[in-house]
């Protein structure tokens, strides 16, 4: 378990020091920003879905602490080239490691990489952080300019 535990610490650094799809998006149809108020994270999400409703690229920006930036990287990397539904599916199940019981195994099926963030559920603190790329996708798919926290 400690050496998991590193790996996935190891892959959120990665992902903080060298975030994935980072950076202005031309030709973006649909955009939102979001701001965590609890840590001073803020970030934008820029999106291009295709005539058959796929995200066919995303990329993002803005300032905010590892675990912020590194789910915003991962994020992008993951649901690159999903349709919208299938990105509110994996939303869901990405909430649900974040905010699970810490004594219940997490679940991670389907998640790929993100699975790195099921420690966040230890951290209450830090859900907002780890969520808040997503809520600024869901919020830029919706056609909304901002991103509503809960
Ligand atoms: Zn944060």
């Amino acid at each position: 378990m400690d050496d998991l535990r590193e790996l996935y610490q190891a892959t959120i650094l990665d992902h903080n020091k060298k975030p994935r799809n980072y950076g202005p998006l031309e030709d973006a149809t649909h955009e939102a920003a979001g701001h965590n108020p609890l840590c001073g994270d803020q970030l934008t999400i820029r999106c291009h879905v295709d005539a058959e409703g796929r995200v066919d690229a995303l990329r993002f920006e803005g300032q905010g602490c590892a675990i912020s930036r590194a789910s915003a990287s991962l994020m992008t990397e993951h649901v690159k080239g999903k349709r919208i539904e299938e990105i509110d599916a994996d939303f869901e199940r990405f909430h649900e490691l974040v905010t699970g019981s810490p004594s219940e195994p997490p679940r991670s099926e389907g998640l790929g990489k993100l699975a790195v963030f099921a420690g966040v559920r230890e951290f209450p603190m830090r859900v907002k952080c780890a969520t808040l790329a997503w809520h600024a996708l869901r919020a830029a798919l919706e056609g909304r300019e901002e991103a509503k926290t809960e």
